[in-house]
């Protein structure tokens, strides 16, 4: 099984918290991307091979904007799909309504995902987002209405001057909407953001850290009692409907990404396509790859890093999976002793503790390898 993922970077207005690539959605842009995933797909073609593609996921920027018939022809091209493929577009509230969606559907989207953010208004002009809460309900509705059975909407906390009140005003609200998955994001300030540069006033004003778990706690609490079940630290679902996509980062299924910025995971290679439109195009006109990142993991880095990454399911990671180096064992090991990670049927998962703190766990099982290329400098 293998996955596709499209990068589509067009974005009415760019929020001051984003780091991704997004340029503005300028009807000359288009064309341009179109040739580019066109050319791209044909020579990707050859190493799709016969291996049925479980998920395609287009990403963005907001790739709602691209319009049903772009996405309907990059879809065109895609056979080989396995019979219950995951197809998700991103799209943000202001952008859509019943009869687009409807035209999204008819070419063979069969998962949203929303960037709600927030349902308080407060909110949503901090983050300097263009939609209202009420907009962001009647899209969802609409999406319903459109014959959406699985949205995914994303919310965002740890945001300035958030309070339990605001956050618990969203949560409140989750229970009525016909959602079947939510994605779960504390603000992180990027470098290179408006939101960085304006940092000496912004972080006084974020949650300190006892707040922010208070935020988180009431979040994973209320979203189960919603039915929507945490299956990895950020994302909660109702049964059956976890994204396949996401499920695939967090297991190793190999992908392939297209258009620019986008990453690739394949063959155990990491590669990123380069972020910058109009070379994406030149190169791939060229006959060249837009590769301009490439790295592949040693052993054992390599399942060092994939065991830290699969432990982000709540259902923990398959031991089975990987000959691991006997000083993972130990670190693993030592990890649940320590009361961060917990034994599961098949290995090990994070315990209620260790969720919290995934970041260290993550690296302690990580660094394994700086320790022991430390070493060896050393010998
Ligand atoms: S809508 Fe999403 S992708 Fe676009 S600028 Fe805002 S956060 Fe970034």
């Amino acid at each position: 099984m293998i996955s596709l993922y499209f990068h589509i970077p067009f974005c009415s207005k760019k929020c001051p918290y984003c780091h991704f690539y997004v340029i503005p959605n300028k009807a000359a842009y288009h064309p341009l991307l179109a040739e580019g995933l066109e050319r791209e797909w044909q020579m990707r073609l050859p190493q799709t091979g016969k291996a049925p593609i479980q998920s395609i996921y287009f990403g963005g920027g907001t790739p709602s904007l691209f319009g049903p018939a772009q996405i309907g022809q990059v879809l065109q091209r895609i056979g080989n799909r396995a019979p219950d493929c995951e197809i998700t577009l991103e799209a943000n509230p202001e952008e859509i309504d019943e009869a687009r969606l409807c035209l999204f559907r008819e070419v063979g989207i069969n998962r949203l995902s929303l960037g709600v953010q927030s349902l308080d208004d407060r909110s949503l002009q901090t983050l300097e987002r263009i939609h209202t809460a009420s907009k962001a309900k009647e899209a969802i509705f609409a999406a319903k209405q459109a014959g959406f059975d699985n949205i995914s909407i994303d919310l965002m906390y740890d945001l300035p001057g958030q309070t339990e009140a605001s956050w618990r005003y969203t949560l409140d609200q989750i229970g009525d909407l016909p959602i079947t998955h939510l994605s779960l994001y504390n603000l992180t300030i990027e470098p290179h953001t408006p939101f960085d540069r304006r940092k000496a006033t912004l972080l006084p004003l974020i949650p300190p850290p006892e707040l922010s778990l208070k935020l988180l706690q009431s979040a994973v609490e209320e979203l189960e009692k919603k039915g929507l079940h945490r299956y990895e630290i950020s994302a909660f679902a109702k049964a059956g409907c976890e994204s396949k996509h996401n499920v695939g980062y967090w297991i190793g299924r190999p992908f392939l990404g297209f258009g620019p910025s986008a990453f690739s995971f394949w063959e155990g290679s990491r590669f990123r396509n380069t972020p910058n439109l109009n070379k994406y195009t030149k190169l791939l006109n060229e006959g060249k790859f837009p590769v301009d990142f490439k790295e592949k993991l040693p052993y054992p880095a390599n399942v060092n890093e994939q065991l830290a990454v699969e432990l982000r399911l709540i259902r923990g990671v398959d031991l089975s999976k990987w000959e691991l180096p006997e000083e993972t064992l130990i670190t693993l090991d030592r990890l649940e002793k320590g009361g961060l990670l917990e034994k599961s049927p098949t290995g090990y998962r994070l315990s209620e503790r260790g969720l919290l703190v995934y970041d260290s766990v993550a690296e302690d099982i990580i660094s394994y390898d700086v320790r022991v290329s430390e070493a060896e400098n050393r010998t």
